[in-house]
């Protein structure tokens, strides 16, 4: 940083401008009832596991409400999490959705489907280099947390079908081997 560090009140105005920002209707009803502030600690510390996991600034990072999935609880259906994070320097963004097989420990990365452009669960991350799996443009294969559930996708997309296998070594002349579906 080359400009001087704004002091902690700075920083925390700020943090609540942009909560109430991007999420009023959370922020301001934070404090309703015991499920409300115990939602909004609990994501707290969620945004705080993410931006470590991660190597983002905690305000990178924003919970909200999944306008998606909802959860059971004993006082009937709550809100899932949605875990926005907003890369510093690119301003890109990147969805998340709690891996229920390891709470608080890895995210299920959501982006939209080669196949069928619907919003599917794309990688499972619990860290930098998980992220860096998913994206790698080196990366022959498909990774092994890709979601092939039709159920998640719309009629007829093929992104759900096995990949094909691997295409075989190099032979002396393959040149001209049609890739094409013939379509
Ligand atoms: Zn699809």
């Amino acid at each position: 940083m080359t400009t001087t560090s704004p002091g902690l009140a700075e920083r925390a105005v700020r943090a609540a401008h942009a909560h109430r920002a991007a999420d009023p209707d959370g922020f301001r009803r934070r404090h309703d009832n015991p499920e409300t502030w115990n939602r909004w600690a609990r994501r707290a510390r969620v945004v705080r596991t993410v931006a470590t996991a991660l190597h983002v600034p905690v305000d990178a990072v924003l919970v909200t409400d999944d306008p998606h999935r909802t959860y059971p609880t004993r006082t009937g259906d709550v809100p899932g999490d949605l875990i926005t994070v907003t890369d510093p320097p690119t301003g890109s963004t990147w969805r998340f959705i709690p891996d229920h097989t390891t709470p608080g420990q890895s995210w299920l990365l959501l982006d939209r489907c080669p196949g069928c452009d619907a919003e599917v669960v794309v990688a499972r991350v619990a860290a930098l280099a998980d992220l860096g799996d998913h994206l790698d443009p080196d990366r022959d294969t498909r990774p092994a947390s890709w979601n092939p559930d039709p159920a998640d996708h719309r009629p007829g997309c093929t992104a759900t079908e096995p990949p094909p296998p691997r295409p075989p070594p190099p032979a002396a002349t393959a040149k001209g081997r049609s890739k094409g579906r013939g379509l």
